[in-house]
C-alpha cells in the first residue's frame, strides 16, 4: 500500500517538472537560434603549455553564449541543445571560422605562430563534406591548416563504422590540420580506434588527471596512458589541471602538453596573448630553480 501510494506520488510529480524542462530546451533553442543569428556568441580562447619549454603552443577555442536574462550558460548545457537540434551544424562552422580568423589576426599582430584548437560535434563530421568546408575556412581565412587542430571525442565512434570513420578522419587528416581525441578516457574507449585511427594528439579526461598529486594509483594510471600513446606516436594534453603539484607530476610523468586553470582559465580573444605571455615569462622565471617549467 505504501509502495504504490509511493510510485503514484512520484508519477504525478515527475510529469509537471518533465514538462517543464522540455519547456525551457525549447525556449533555449529558439534563443540559442537567435544568439547565432545576432552574433551573440562568443569564442573564447584557453593556452596550453608545453612542459619542456614553457612556451604557450596554442589554444582551445571554447564557446561562450550569454544569455539576456539567464545570464552566461555552460557549453555544456547549450551544445547538447544544439546538438539535437541540427543547429550545431551553423554553429560549429561559425566557431570554426571565427577561431580560424582570429588565429589570423594573431599571426598578422607578429604573434608568434600557436595551434588552434576547435571542437567538432559528431552531427557536423557526418554532414555532407565536412572536409570540404574545413578546407574553405581555411582558404577563406588564410590560417595555415599546419596550426588547425580538430577535437573529436568518442560519441563520434557510435553509430558508424570503423571503415566510414577512418575515411573521413584520413580526408580531414588529408588538408594538414591536426586530429586529437578530447576526453579520452571519460567514455568507452577502445585502444583499438587509436591503434588505427589518424589522431596525433590525445586528450586526456580531467577525470585522470584529479587526483594524481595525491594518489599514486591515478599517477601509475595516468603515467602508463602516457606511455601508451607515446608507443603509439601521439602527443598528449593533460586536460583540466588546477594544481601547481599536478603539473610536476604532469612533467615527471612526461606530459607534453597542459590545459587548465593553474594556467589560465578560457580568455576572451584580446586578452588570450597577453596571458600566454605571461605564462612564458613565469616559466622563464622557474627555470633555474626547477627543470621543468
Ligand atoms: P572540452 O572540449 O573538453 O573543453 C574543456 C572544458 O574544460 C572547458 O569547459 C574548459 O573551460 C574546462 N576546463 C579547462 N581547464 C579546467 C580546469 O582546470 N578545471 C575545470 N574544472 N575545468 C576546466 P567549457 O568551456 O565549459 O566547455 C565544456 C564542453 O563544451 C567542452 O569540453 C566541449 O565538449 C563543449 N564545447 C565548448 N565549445 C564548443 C564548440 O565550439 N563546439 C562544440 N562542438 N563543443 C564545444
Ligand atoms: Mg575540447
Ligand atoms: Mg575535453
Ligand atoms: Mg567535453
Amino acid at each position: 500500500y505504501m509502495a504504490k501510494e509511493a510510485g503514484r506520488g512520484r508519477a504525478r510529480l515527475f510529469e509537471p517538472v518533465y514538462a517543464q524542462a522540455v519547456d525551457e530546451r525549447l525556449d533555449l533553442g529558439r534563443h540559442l537560434r537567435r544568439a547565432v543569428e545576432a552574433g551573440a556568441l562568443e569564442a573564447h580562447y584557453q593556452p596550453q603549455v608545453d612542459l619542456r619549454t614553457g612556451r604557450v603552443t596554442g589554444f582551445e577555442a571554447l564557446l561562450r553564449w550569454t544569455h539576456p536574462e539567464r545570464g552566461p550558460i555552460s557549453p555544456a548545457e547549450f551544445i547538447p541543445i544544439a546538438e539535437s537540434s541540427g543547429l550545431i551544424v551553423d554553429l560549429g562552422l561559425w566557431v570554426l571560422r571565427e577561431a580560424c580568423r582570429q588565429g589570423r589576426a594573431w599571426l598578422d599582430a607578429g604573434l608568434p605562430p600557436r595551434f588552434v584548437s576547435v571542437n567538432v560535434s559528431p552531427a557536423q563530421i557526418w554532414s555532407v563534406d565536412f572536409d570540404t568546408a574545413v578546407a574553405a575556412v581555411l582558404a577563406e581565412t588564410g590560417f595555415p591548416s599546419r596550426l588547425l587542430c580538430l577535437e573529436l571525442t568518442e560519441s563520434l565512434f557510435v553509430d558508424h563504422t570503423e571503415q566510414r570513420i577512418s575515411r573521413t578522419l584520413m580526408a580531414l587528416s588529408g588538408l594538414g590540420v591536426r586530429l586529437a581525441l578530447d576526453d579520452f578516457g571519460s567514455g568507452y574507449s577502445s585502444l583499438g580506434y587509436l591503434t588505427r585511427l589518424p589522431f596525433d594528439w590525445l586528450k586526456v579526461d580531467r577525470a585522470f588527471v584529479d587526483g594524481i598529486s595525491t594518489t599514486a594509483e591515478k599517477r601509475k594510471l595516468l603515467g602508463g596512458i602516457i606511455a601508451l600513446s607515446h608507443g603509439l606516436g601521439m602527443t598528449v594534453v593533460a586536460e583540466g589541471a588546477e594544481l601547481p603539484a599536478e603539473v610536476v607530476v604532469l612533467g615527471s610523468l612526461d606530459c607534453a602538453l597542459v590545459q587548465g586553470f593553474v594556467f589560465s582559465p578560457p580568455l576572451a580573444a584580446d586578452e588570450a596573448p597577453l596571458v600566454a605571455a605571461s605564462i612564458e615569462r613565469e616559466a622563464f622565471r622557474m627555470q633555474p630553480k626547477r627543470n621543468r617549467l
